[in-house]
């Protein structure tokens, strides 16, 4: 199986570099950012607690994240492979994927991340917020929780997998197409 986790902070251009991956490579995406909107529009319980965190930039609580996860990979009987979109977003995420994996008798290949800097990062939400319809796009207060929420809880996920030798960083600056080129890249030279 190939399992990718693709990692970046908020406006990184995970969504978009997911679908192009999953088109290639037959991969099943789980976004958990997506499933808790679902769970949102769906007014489920899941999505009426995962709400009142969204909503002000900070992260569902991991056993809440962790338990929606793993629910949902265990639903795919006979996969290709995961990308992990948003997900793990802590230490103890990773540690509960890894663990889900192994369970499965498989492992992450590699965890890909994409590099943008903070201004940029600012701008592409802002802009992505006129068509979104994401309420945490549309409030700047919002944004910077999300990016200062990345930096101090996310980021360190990176040694997680770097000591693991499973980290690659990709330079998330270009065309939506230069990316995925070095993805597909980074990929076939795994
Ligand atoms: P995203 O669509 O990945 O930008 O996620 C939107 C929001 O969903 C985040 O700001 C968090 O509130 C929540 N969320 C998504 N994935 C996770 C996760 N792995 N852990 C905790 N919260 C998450």
């Amino acid at each position: 199986m190939l399992n990718i986790v693709l990692f970046g902070p908020p406006g990184a251009g995970k969504g978009t570099q997911s679908e192009r991956l999953i088109d290639k490579y037959g991969l099943v995406h789980l976004s958990t950012g997506d499933i808790f909107r679902a769970n949102i529009k769906g007014e489920t319980d899941l999505g009426i607690l995962a709400k009142s965190f969204m909503d002000n930039g900070q992260l569902v609580p991991d056993e809440v994240t962790i338990n929606m996860l793993k629910a949902e990979v265990l639903n795919h009987r006979d996969p290709k492979g995961f990308i992990f979109d948003g997900f793990p977003r802590t230490n103890a995420q990773a540690a509960a994927l890894d663990e889900l994996l192994s369970e499965i008798n498989t492992s992450i290949t590699s965890m890909i991340s994409l590099d943008v800097q903070e201004d940029e990062l600012r701008e592409r939400l802002a802009n992505r917020a006129k068509t979104s319809g994401r309420p945490d796009d549309a409030n700047p207060a919002v944004i910077q929780n999300r990016i200062d929420v990345y930096k101090n809880e996310t980021a360190p996920v990176i040694d997680y997998y770097s000591a693991q030798n499973k980290w690659i960083k990709i330079d998330g600056l270009g065309t939506i197409q230069d990316i995925t080129n070095r993805l597909f890249d980074a990929i076939a030279s795994l």
